[in-house]
């Protein structure tokens, strides 16, 4: 890899500047924290490839830590999914972990808190609550239970902790500051009554820690060194810094917290919570549906681990939030399936060509080479016969001297085959064309190295054998937003601007060799795109989907 050469990323700056200081380079340590409340995107291939990247720079280990405090919106289902998709990507974790495992431990510290007069049990209503946190320029108002007796303060915990007090009866909040500047410091819940089940605690507990009390804490308890978040954690940092004073011991090995900006794509969104939307509302199909913008979603339109992860890494780390166009991630898929996909031809927009003096019975088998740009990669054998397929927008009767497609009188070779010559044209009773007529030149067959076959004419078409053509669904995906940005618009939602056409199904007639072709089995059809077998794909009805085109149709057309 290149790698080496370029400069280092801020992030890498800090873990440098810290090796030479005060860190060892063996108490290097990352994790990747999601919250398994949906699938995985493409907003966090970016912070997967960044800390796991990191692990690989370093050689240090990196934890899978699922953040599972909310047991409303957490299921086992995009736990599998998580693992499934970082493992994909070509990731390997060093521990699974779950701040589930650390309730009790959490639970023990709170009651220190509380013990130590650092927490207490506030019986007010969450407005009342909210009505007292000031302004940023206003300091908030004490509440009336923040000097509560530590015995009472526990006594009420503990009711809280095995479901005795209603949900919304108390919250516990740490007692830092109700003044402080910084109002995440104006005495923060860490605890909130939750009667829910949880996806793997069941019904042990009936309040859950908040994000804050249980972030820091599980990178501390883990040994954590770098916890790197993105930004909008940035005034969460001293909360976090606090917390973990609080538990440990001055000597004690502290992580910490380091924020990046959020990656963000155009026509899309990456939001867990608005991509369930699209699910639950029907727009997609599945959190897989290949529209979305999940990893999930990539790797069933057809990207390969090694396009989303040049994506992240050739956008690497920035300070600043800013939108990545699609076109790049699009751009990256073709870069790579250009060298990795073989070629095959199919005609998804149909006329039939009839050459006039090719015998009627008779069939060849071309040579054709796989990859131009991998030999290795081999060659295969395409039918040709008397009865082609061709793309319509590939003929025209008459045409000007840019159109360097087939028209009346003038010569196009059939890739892998011979050189043509329209002749007449069928059409049916409303002047469709039904049939085009042409001649061939036997003579001229590519690669036989007769004077015929070297002579140049101006373009080169795809074509089918109708009778040897196989037929599948084709699923041509679109962007999924008509907008750039589809939720950057405070006044409208985001819905309002899914796109309408963001996917034509068509009947498409494929070369043979894509007959066995498997579920995730990677093509290029030759001039039109690249594309990938879906996993609905059955060998009676095969269905493939559009990853991308070959060129960037979204991009201002030149002439
Ligand atoms: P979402 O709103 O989609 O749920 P999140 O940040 O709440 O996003 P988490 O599951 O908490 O999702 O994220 C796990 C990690 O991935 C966090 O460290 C988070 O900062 C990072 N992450 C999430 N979205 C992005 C993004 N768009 N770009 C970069 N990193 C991201
Ligand atoms: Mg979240």
């Amino acid at each position: 890899m290149a790698e080496g050469k370029r400069s280092l990323n801020f992030i890498e700056q800090i873990i440098e500047e810290d090796i030479n200081s005060n860190y060892k380079r063996e108490s290097l340590k990352f994790r990747f924290p999601p919250e398994p409340n949906g699938y995985l995107h493409i907003g966090h291939a970016s912070s997967i490839c960044l800390n796991f990247g990191l692990g690989e720079r370093y050689s240090a280990p990196v934890n899978l830590r699922f953040d599972d405090t909310n047991p409303t919106k957490e299921e086992q289902e995009y736990v599998d999914a998580i693992k499934k998709d970082i493992l994909w990507l070509g990731f390997k974790w060093a521990e699974e972990c779950y701040a589930s495992d650390y309730f009790q431990q959490l639970y023990d510290w709170a009651l220190e808190m509380i013990k130590r007069g650092e927490a207490y049990v506030d019986s007010q209503t969450s407005e009342e609550i909210a009505e007292q946190k000031g302004t940023p320029t206003q300091p908030g108002t004490e509440s009336p239970y923040r000097n509560r007796a530590v015995e009472e303060n526990l006594d009420i915990f503990e009711k809280m902790k095995n479901g005795e007090t209603p949900e919304r009866g108390h919250v516990l909040r740490a007692k830092i500051d109700m003044a402080s500047p910084n109002m995440l410091m104006r005495d923060p819940v860490m605890y909130r009554g939750l009667h829910k089940n949880h996806h793997r605690t069941g019904d042990s507990w009936k309040i859950y820690p908040m994000y804050d009390w249980a972030h820091g804490q599980s990178d501390f308890i883990e040994h954590v060194s770098h916890s790197f978040c993105t930004l909008e954690f940035l005034p969460h940092r001293e909360l976090y810094n606090w917390f973990i004073e609080k538990v440990s011991k001055p000597d004690d090995f502290k992580p910490k917290q380091r924020e990046f900006a959020r990656r963000n794509l155009s026509h899309t969104i990456v939001s867990k919570r608005k991509l369930l939307q699209l699910v639950e509302k029907g727009f997609v199909d599945s959190w897989d549906d290949p529209r979305m913008p999940t990893i999930s979603g990539l790797r069933r339109r057809g990207y390969t681990p090694d396009s989303i992860r040049k994506f992240a890494d050739s956008i690497g780390v920035g300070k600043r939030e800013n939108i990545i166009d699609v076109a790049h991630l699009e751009f990256c898929a073709r870069e790579d399936l250009n060298k990795v996909a073989p070629r095959a031809m199919a005609v998804l927009d149909p006329v039939k060509l009839i050459i006039t003096n090719y015998p009627d019975d008779k069939e060849e088998w071309l040579e054709a080479e796989n990859n131009p740009e991998d030999e290795s990669a081999g060659s295969r054998q395409v039918p040709f016969s008397r009865e082609l397929y061709i793309e319509q927008e590939d003929f025209k009767e008459s045409a000007n001297r840019k159109f360097f497609r087939l028209t009346l009188g003038k010569e196009v070779r059939l890739k892998n085959a011979y050189i043509i010559k329209g002749e007449d044209v069928v059409k049916d009773q409303d002047g469709n064309i039904t049939e085009i007529h042409c001649t061939y030149d036997p003579k001229s067959k590519s690669g036989s190295g007769t004077e015929e076959s070297m002579r140049k004419v101006k373009g080169t078409l795809h074509w089918v054998s109708v009778k040897h053509a196989v037929e599948a669904e084709v699923r041509l995906y679109d962007r999924l937003f008509t907008e750039e940005e589809p939720d950057g618009d405070k006044e409208r939602d985001y819905l309002d601007f899914v796109n309408p056409d963001s996917l034509k199904v068509v009947t498409g007639y494929l070369e043979p060799s894509l007959k066995d072709a498997q579920i995730l089995d990677k093509v290029q059809f030759q001039r039109i795109g690249y594309f990938c077998v879906d996993k609905d794909s059955t060998p009676e009805n095969p269905v493939f989907n559009r990853t991308v085109s070959l060129r960037d149709s979204w991009a201002k057309k030149k002439n």
